[in-house]
């Protein structure tokens, strides 16, 4: 990682001709949040600032995260650096003060200049520069194992058959080179202690909101200290590598693991997740799943999803290039799913042609559990195996897991005249024990992990002095709420005209299998909500959780009384009713747990019992204010959604999800969480879910799908309601033509005009006027958190890559970005992007 100052001085391209504003000094931290880097320079030398210098934006960008200097602007050089950013930082870029009176700035444009090439990097970009040190030593180790130590570091567990499901968590020791085995665990929200949990221990750990709800805060460094915490604490429970991001595209809401990744777009989960690797990586290895196109729950082990080249690349694999690229992310779980034919565990094209040819992928794939051709069957005849594991290898699978079945073959199949050479093993060795050595997890005689945990392992098994994280687990869950609707101000609630609320949910009774846990009730109105109890279940504390009442009871102070039930008559006495609703782990979650995918985006979707739908409904009946929390892993149908004046998506909020919903509700923090996924007006305007065993993904999907097909969704990507009001002007985009790798500090006037302080999500779409290829109607490249108190004005920017910008040409097999014309749209939600302007890439 490079070193992060916290605050840093910038002038964003091209606006050191606005001298009305004081925007050199940075004195202040609370006013200035990271920085963009300067644009690149400009080509023809116009002196629109200090210039002269030739060396164009001087960002400092790149190595330290503070953005461009001041006096970066002119000469011929390329590039600034593009902005670090200070924790709480949403996205990528920076955020100035120019106003404190709301609307009163005029802005003058700057002269637009011609860009060049500029190189971009962040905090959370890290990368991977192997290291020659670490290097030699892989090579010196693995040449000096025999061809069974090189084998054993490319299996997991019960050689000969065994098929203890106990035992599925790790690689062995190899004690004669004292090199250690990778011990995994998942995942995604947290590290999951509750798998395999001995008798007697509680493995309770930090559960932050699930993926999806961290998308839907578009922050990346939020997700970036998620990573760190996450990682802290696979380590501190004496763990070597955790089994997250996942970052599967949601291709249609219905996916039993909707929950798990951050939303539907490939620019978000590939920012979010490199995020996080970058977080985590600062301890342990991290492993982005599931590669590629696991978008099916149900009989994923044998499902085929077909799609042409330039989907698989732009929409299916693009997100891992990211998170390989600028996170370095050390390994990559290849998944259960065939894609076009060909098991992803053997898949040549997708593990070799793309991880490797084109994404420069230098760490090792391992297999999902039992992701390899027979599954988990332990009676294969010999030549079966042979079968399946000499093209996996070949085809670029490092390591199968969990048991070694395949992969027991390795040594049978090695040598002359043999399907594999000794140095195919040597190779897939070697990759895996580099990742063992960067990440100092490899040898049995020294501590493990880049650098020591904060938080410890209790005798009882459970993850203590995590007080920081359960509090960064509260700052996510505030920041990924999304308010739906709030028709009449109906939120937030005001303490001083309530007596009484009545926190109403229904009891839902569960059952799912392979799991702890395996039946049970959601008591909607008190229980804490974290999400499906698949691989990613984690067990948070009770003593340290906040469910939905103790929540609002503590927000409502001790003037209000806060009663909660499962009976819509509680709403007679009340001024103000809150009904908790949503999925249970029985509605969506991971297959093996029976619960798999959805069939409707119904409530009580599986059961058919509407009694979720019912109770609302009697409620709203009632005529009371009130509102609808929902919490799910994706879209829910809300039949009742003219009689309810308010809704709100919780999500998964995780174990102090209760907490921000009651500061959310009163106002005691602001909305500003916003959908990274399209919820459309019913299940027909989506594409199909499952074909049966082979599904055709298209190229169009989530909002590019609702564009393509002209349809209106309920709301779209980007959708969420705040209780203060921004406005946007001021669109600059500095360049007037850039070069293929040049990065344009696109700048952006926000104005709080509300009365109360919020942070507004603002994204950067671009579409392609002049597009001779299959492209979307537009597509998101940047987004940004800003924090305004009522009356500011911001002026955000937000670096848009050119390189982003890239396309799969097909027909020269290869990628391209296309010169020409395109469109830059500012704006607060897909649907709503009032600021254009146009730029040409040369
Ligand atoms: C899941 C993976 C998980 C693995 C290990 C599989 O069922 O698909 O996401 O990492 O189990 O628990």
């Amino acid at each position: 990682m490079t070193s992060r100052s916290r605050w840093s001085c910038f002038v964003p391209a091209g606006m050191l001709v606005l001298s009305s504003f004081s925007l050199v000094t940075c004195s202040h931290p609370e006013i200035q949040r990271g920085g963009a880097g300067g644009s690149g320079g400009s080509s023809t030398s116009t002196a629109t600032g200090t210039g002269g210098t030739g060396t164009g934006g001087t960002g400092t960008g790149p190595s330290t995260g503070t953005g461009g200097s001041t006096t970066g602007m002119g000469g011929t050089g390329a590039a600034g650096g593009a902005g670090g950013s200070d924790a709480g930082s949403g996205g990528q870029g920076g955020d100035i003060i120019v106003d404190r009176d709301a609307g009163t700035d005029a802005s003058i444009p700057p002269p637009k200049m011609s860009c060049g090439d500029s190189p971009y990097s962040d905090k959370w970009s890290p990368g991977y520069v192997q290291d020659p040190a670490v290097l030699s030593r892989v090579q010196a180790v693995v040449g000096a194992m025999s061809l069974t130590e090189k084998a054993d570091q490319m299996r997991g567990t019960n050689p000969g058959n065994g098929q203890n499901f106990a035992d599925i968590f790790r690689t062995p020791d190899n004690p004669n080179k004292s090199i250690r085995g990778f011990l995994f665990r998942d995942g995604p929200r947290g590290v999951n202690l509750a798998s395999q949990l001995p008798s007697g221990k509680t493995g309770y750990s930090t559960s932050f909101p699930a993926p999806i709800a961290r998308g839907a805060a578009f922050d990346m460094d939020l997700e970036y200290r998620i990573g760190l915490a996450i990682g802290d604490e696979t380590l501190a429970s004496g763990n070597t590598m955790i089994l997250a991001p996942t970052t599967n595209i949601l291709r249609h809401p219905a996916w039993g693991r909707a929950q798990e990744t951050y939303g539907e777009d490939p620019f978000l989960l590939g920012r979010l997740g490199t995020a996080f690797v970058a977080g985590a990586q600062e301890y342990l290895p991290a492993c982005a799943k599931h590669y590629a196109a696991n978008n099916i729950e149900n009989g994923r082990d044998s499902l085929n999803a077909t799609m042409d080249e330039q989907t698989l690349r732009e929409l299916y694999a693009r997100h891992f290039e990211m998170m390989i690229r600028e996170g370095g992310v050390a390994c990559i779980m290849a998944a259960y799913n065939l894609v076009n034919g060909t098991k992803s565990t053997q898949n040549k094209h997708l593990l070799t042609d793309l991880l490797r040819t084109d994404f420069g992928f230098k760490g090792f794939v391992l297999s999902d559990w039992w992701a390899m051709p027979g599954g988990q069957n332990a009676s294969l005849p010999a030549d079966t195996r042979t079968a399946n594991a000499a093209p996996a290898v070949l085809a670029g699978m490092d390591m199968e897991l969990p048991w070694s079945l395949n992969f027991q073959q390795l040594e049978a199949i090695t040598g002359a005249g043999r399907p594999l050479a000794e140095a195919d093993i040597t190779k897939a060795a070697s990759r895996i024990l580099e990742q063992k050595f960067r990440f100092k997890v490899a040898e049995t005689n020294q501590p493990i992990g880049l650098k020591p945990a904060r938080t410890t392992l209790s005798g009882q098994g459970a993850i203590e002095t995590n007080a920081d994280n359960i509090k960064l687990a509260e700052e996510a869950a505030e920041k990924s709420i999304v308010l739906l609707k709030n028709d009449k101000n109906t939120l937030p609630l005001k303490r001083t005209a309530l007596k009484t609320i009545a926190v109403i949910g229904a009891d839902v009774p569960y059952r799912v299998v392979n799991t702890d846990l395996a039946t049970g009730t959601i008591r909607f109105a008190v229980d804490t909500r974290t999400g499906d109890l698949g691989s990613s279940r984690v067990f948070a504390d009770p003593a340290k959780s906040t469910g939905p009442m103790a929540g609002i009871q503590a927000a409502a102070g001790a003037g209000i009384s806060v009663v909660s039930g499962a009976s819509a008559s509680l709403a007679d006495n009340a001024d103000f009713v809150v009904v908790m609703a949503g999925l249970t782990p029985e509605d969506e979650g991971e297959e093996y747990t029976g619960a798999g995918d959805r069939k409707n985006f119904s409530l009580d979707g599986k059961s058919g019992t509407n009694a979720q739908n019912n109770l609302i409904r009697d409620v709203a009946l009632k005529n009371k204010p009130m509102v609808v929390v929902l919490e799910g892993g994706s879209v829910i149908d809300m039949p009742w959604l003219d009689q309810v004046p308010a809704v709100v998506m919780a999500w998964y909020p995780g174990m102090t999800g209760g907490t921000a919903l009651g500061k959310l509700l009163f106002g005691d923090v602001n909305f500003s969480g916003k959908l990274p996924l399209t919820w459309p007006k019913k299940w027909e305007d989506e594409p199909t879910f499952s074909e049966g065993t082979t599904t055709a993904m298209d190229y169009f999907l989530g909002y590019r799908h609702f564009d393509n097909k002209s349809i209106a969704p309920l709301y779209p990507f980007g959708h969420g309601l705040s209780y203060a009001k921004f406005d946007y002007k001021n669109l600059g985009v500095p360049c007037s033509d850039v070069t293929k790798n040049g990065v344009v500090n696109v700048t952006v006037d926000v104005t709080n005009s509300g009365t109360v302080a919020g942070d507004e999500l603002v994204f950067l779409f671009v579409s392609y006027p002049g597009a001779t290829v299959r492209r979307p109607a537009k597509e998101l490249k940047g987004f940004y958190r800003v924090s305004l108190e009522a009356g500011l004005t911001k002026r955000v920017t937000i670096p848009l890559r050119i390189a982003d910008l890239k396309y799969w040409d097909t027909a020269g097999s290869r990628w391209q970005v296309a010169s020409g014309p395109i469109e830059v749209k500012v704006g607060p939600s897909a649907a709503n992007l009032p600021l254009t302007d146009m730029l040409t890439v040369k």
